[in-house]
């Protein structure tokens, strides 16, 4: 089955002074998904957001949003996106209740039952001024903002930074809840947050996506092997350049095999190393999946 890509991005680069952020990006954000936007320290990924919100535009390539080229994005595609961001701009001087009244004719689907639910989960007090609060209630102020209208699109860029522990759980746990029809295209680095979440991953380094595909098909695909032999482990002089990460420790043989297959592993590992006794393949959390590829791309040793 094929869907409609809600977001999408063709050989987009972007230019900052002599550097380029984004060097030749694709992307395509599935209609209905929760596509986790994950990747190294200056990968990309708020540049990626930023253009998607026609806060600048691409040098080249074009992006385009609810089919609409981002540089054209109106007012009525802008009203059925939800974006919050770590350093969103507030208005220091309105108080939470004040803004929200403000925002609130903005947007004919908003959901006053919603707002105040969101306000009381997130415990904002709707009477002191947004200038005062702290970084963390900002950002809940951003969130509040940004839900009750049930946007079509929701896009956060590092939506935890700053959150505790509870509100985060209690947030996730808000936002699957209140979702629905809602596509969502998630920047984080918190992945333990974002794991159980997401349907769809993109793997952006230095600029470009270096993987993209829905989670099931990751984690059916990349998995840690350990391999327990007969005889004393040593990582073999040629290893398939699929497996990453090779160790040898005792009787043990252990790496992240990016392209698994149940039926043909034992065969070649066999052929490989010898006499196997035990052979254990476990799926990699996200925020492994993240270290082994970013190890991988570092090193130059993408499969
Ligand atoms: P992080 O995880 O650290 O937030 P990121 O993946 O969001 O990183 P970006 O903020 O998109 O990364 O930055 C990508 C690259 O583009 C970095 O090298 C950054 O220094 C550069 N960059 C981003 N914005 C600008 C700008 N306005 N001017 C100059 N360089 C910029």
């Amino acid at each position: 089955m094929t869907t409609a890509a809600l977001i999408r991005a063709d050989n987009v680069w972007r230019r900052f002074g002599g550097h380029d952020a984004l060097r030749g990006l694709n992307l395509a954000v599935p209609e209905g998904s929760a596509y986790a936007l994950i990747g190294a320290n200056g990968a990309g990924k708020t540049t990626t957001i930023k253009l998607l919100m026609n806060l600048f535009g691409p040098s080249r390539g074009a992006a385009t949003v609810m089919g609409v080229d981002t540089r054209r994005l109106s007012p009525e595609v802008l009203a059925q996106i939800g974006y919050v961001s770590e350093n969103q701009v507030l208005p220091g001087r309105l108080s939470v209740g004040d803004y929200l009244d403000y925002l609130r004719p903005f947007y004919p689907t908003w959901d006053r039952a919603l707002e105040t639910s969101l306000r009381r989960r997130l415990q904002l007090p709707a009477k002191r001024r947004i200038g005062e609060l702290s970084h963390g209630m900002r950002i809940k102020v951003a969130l509040v903002c940004a839900l009750p209208y049930r946007p079509k699109l929701l896009i956060l860029d590092e939506p935890f930074s700053g959150l505790d522990p509870l509100v985060r759980e209690e947030f996730m746990e808000g936002l699957l809840l209140e979702s629905g029809e809602t596509t969502m295209l998630i920047s984080s680095h918190e992945l333990g947050e974002i794991e159980n979440f997401s349907t769809h991953v993109g793997f952006l380094d230095n600029g470009r996506m270096l993987l993209e595909e829905p989670m099931s098909d990751l984690s059916d695909r990349l998995r840690e092997v350990r391999v327990t032999l007969e005889h004393p482990a040593a990582v073999p002089e040629h290893v398939p350049k699929e497996w990453l990460q090779a160790r040898a420790f005792g009787n043990v043989f252990s790496f992240v095999d990016t392209r698994y297959s149940e039926a043909e592993l034992g065969e070649r590992l066999r052929a490989l190393l010898g006499p196997v006794r035990h052979i254990d393949a476990q799926a990699l959390p996200l925020r492994a999946v993240f270290t082994t590829l970013a190890r991988a791309a570092r090193d130059g040793a993408m499969p």
